[in-house]
């Protein structure tokens, strides 16, 4: 089975001012993928041999799943210019950002398009695991950011006992049930500490998971514990 292969963009959805989702499919032999892992996509014309890393926000089938892009850059901007039916080159999904339990309670921690993982992560868990508690904590500079708004409450209109999402605003004044200001690392702690064994997810800028780990470790929270993505 090759590793590099040649996905359709099926579909093409704009979240918000500069993210998109696309929706990419293949056509070969199926190799078993899952939420918390990623494509390299390759763009040979940039001259960029490595290619760049985009994480799966939605598996739609074996064979089919989304990935969301921040426009930013040369990678983003060429990935976010593709249209139905266009051909991606990249790899097969891969990477560990994920739990081997079916019983740990999840509190996922991201910042701005750092949220990418986390949504393909929760529909998995409640597809699954449906019983399983998870806290999102989702910082973002305005509300406008807020990516994937409508399907968070959506998920806790239907999953009320399951799911929970704590939403922080940096950059503008906000009010009812929003917070203000970056996520303090004691909301975090003071809300899991009930959970049965809680496990950390982190993901968004080096900058992000780092002082996020630092601060979970220093609040006590084993390293065993805490999983990290940060996106470069
Ligand atoms: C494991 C992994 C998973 C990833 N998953 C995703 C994903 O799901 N969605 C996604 O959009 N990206 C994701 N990324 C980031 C992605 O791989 C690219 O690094 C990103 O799209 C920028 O590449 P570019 O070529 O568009 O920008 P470049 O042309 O490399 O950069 C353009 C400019 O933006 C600056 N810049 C770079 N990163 C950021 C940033 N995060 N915020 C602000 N400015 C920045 C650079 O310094 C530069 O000045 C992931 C990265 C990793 C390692």
């Amino acid at each position: 089975m090759e590793n590099n292969i040649i996905y359709t963009v099926k579909e093409v959805k704009k979240e918000t001012g500069n993210v998109f989702t696309l929706t990419l499919s293949y056509d070969g032999a199926v190799k078993p993928f899952r939420a918390g892992q990623y494509i390299t996509v390759f763009f040979p014309e940039t001259g960029h041999v490595e290619g760049k890393s985009y994480s799966i926000s939605n598996i739609i089938s074996p064979t089919s799943f989304t990935i969301t892009v921040k426009s930013i850059g040369v990678f983003s901007n060429k990935l976010i210019d593709l249209k139905v039916g266009d051909k991606l080159s990249a790899s097969f999904p891969y990477g560990y950002f994920y739990t081997e339990s079916d019983e740990s309670s999840l509190v996922l921690i991201s910042g701005g398009i750092g949220i990418a993982p986390f949504k393909a992560i929760i529909q998995e868990s409640l597809l699954k695991t449906p019983n399983r508690k998870i806290i999102l904590f989702y910082s973002n500079k305005t509300q406008k950011d807020i990516i994937f708004k409508n399907e968070w409450e959506d998920i806790i209109m239907k999953y009320p006992e399951t799911f929970r999402v704590n939403h922080y605003i940096t950059q503008e004044h906000v009010e009812g049930g929003i917070k203000s200001g970056r996520i303090p690392v004691s909301d975090i702690i003071e809300q899991s500490k009930n959970l049965s064994d809680p496990e950390f997810f982190l993901c968004g800028s080096i900058t992000f998971v780092r002082d996020y780990w630092r601060g979970l470790k220093d609040g006590g929270i084993p390293e065993i514990s805490i999983y990290t993505e940060a996106f470069f």
